[in-house]
């Protein structure tokens, strides 16, 4: 039988004792009776996001948080960039991160980062878009947030393996560099011919572009040269209904990272007010919009990521405040929640407050509803979870026992 499931990714969650707290982490020290009774009426567990002592970022915690081995599918951080920033990629395209930068005379980077340019980006893009380079290959390119922008190209026989144009941060004064393959198959050779056309192109373009005339008349550094970096492929990745009997799945995020992930393995989306991915998110909106969501759709995800902002700025304080936010969320889901429904929490990792970055450091799991078998763990945290009966598994076995309890796993063998 087929039951329905929420399922909350919070980014970020896990942490390491602090001092000030008496040794317990931002998750043990904050008031979340909300999450305490998913421990108390559910199971627990730790969970490695991809294996133990791993450090994850953002995007591989996620494809591994819903079942996917990362290293099947994921080839670098550029398509995902360019999925976020809203480009349509098909298999095969090679996709790049990219800055907006600005160079002299001789081509030396003098900004990495334009002067981290604000306004004027999507004229700017929207010149370097659309443009078909030789050997029938188009590049399209489009504006992220400030300085950064994204590159695809789309033709036959494309590689990732080709170098960056940029010469990395705090390397201001060194030329930008010239891209050549990084393998000797005639795919690299091509992309990197066509990838260097395009940044020549793009030089020109900008050169000459009013939104460059007006900042240099300004006294503000043009945004005359794309630095390129993270080149990856598209691989087509099974939808999640594919690989889980057909369920249909809803994703509520703020973040770009994640809503492209999101896109990536074919849930629909769904951002809007209230639905950041930052500080200010609303638990309220957040839960209102998964519970209209959910009777629609089998499984519905939601993304908090504001845990993960106040483990890299350091910020016990801000992350029990958080935590307490996140608690709010669960209690509004729990108290409009249609009979039979199942309610899962994991982490794409850890980011301690100590360590202001990612860290291996397993994350704090539970599952509540009816198929559960309980244990006898009463606290949501990181210790306690420790001691529960989901033991200590991977993202993607923990997103299989999900599917299982929800009944959409097949069986193997007869
Ligand atoms: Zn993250």
């Amino acid at each position: 039988m087929k039951t329905r499931g929420m399922l909350i990714i919070a980014d970020g969650l896990g942490d390491r004792p602090i001092l000030e707290l008496d040794g317990k982490t931002p998750l043990e020290a904050a008031s979340t009776p909300n999450l305490d009774r998913l421990a108390y009426g559910g199971i627990v567990g730790i969970v490695d996001p991809y294996a133990p002592g791993v450090p994850c970022g953002t995007d591989v915690g996620t494809l591994c948080a819903l079942g996917y081995d990362p290293f099947k599918y994921y080839k670098g951080r550029g398509p995902i960039e360019a999925l976020g920033a809203g480009l349509q990629l098909e298999a095969g395209d090679v996709a790049f991160r990219c800055n907006f930068a600005t160079i002299d005379e001789q081509g030396l980077v003098v900004d990495r980062r334009a002067g981290r340019i604000r306004e004027g980006t999507s004229e700017l893009a929207s010149s370097l878009n659309n443009i078909c380079l030789g050997e029938d290959t188009v590049a399209f390119f489009a504006p992220g947030t400030e300085h950064r922008a994204v590159l695809a190209l789309r033709g036959s026989g494309l590689s990732p393996a080709v170098s960056d144009s940029d010469p990395g941060t705090a390397c201001e004064g060194r030329p930008m560099r010239k891209i050549y393959p990084l393998d000797n198959t005639p795919e690299a050779a091509k992309t990197a011919r066509l990838l260097q056309e395009f940044l020549d192109i793009a030089q020109e373009k900008l050169r000459r572009h009013p939104v460059n005339l007006a900042r240099e008349a300004a006294g503000l550094p043009p945004a005359n040269a794309i630095l390129t970096r993270g080149a990856g492929i598209i691989n087509t990745i099974p939808p999640l209904a594919k690989r889980y009997k057909g369920i249909k799945g809803a994703l509520v995020a703020g973040e770009k990272t994640v809503l492209a992930i999101g896109k990536m393995v074919g849930l629909d989306i769904f951002s809007g007010e209230g639905i950041t991915g930052s500080y200010d998110f609303d638990p309220v909106a957040k839960a209102r919009l998964a519970l209209d969501l959910v009777n629609k759709v089998d499984l519905v995800i939601i993304h908090v990521k504001a845990a993960d902002l106040a483990g890299h700025d350091g910020r016990w304080d801000l992350k029990i405040k958080v935590v307490e936010k996140l608690d709010l969320l669960v209690g509004a889901l729990m108290e409009g929640l249609p009979a039979g429904v199942h309610v899962a929490i994991t982490c794409d990792h850890s980011t301690p407050c100590s360590v202001r970055d990612h860290s291996g450091d397993p994350v704090p799991t539970a599952i509540w509803g009816p198929a559960v078998r309980s244990d006898f763990q009463t606290y949501f945290g990181e210790r306690s979870c420790a001691g529960g009966g989901l033991g200590r598994i991977t993202g993607s076995a923990f997103f299989n026992v999900l599917m299982d309890l929800l009944g959409f796993t097949s069986k193997l063998g007869a």
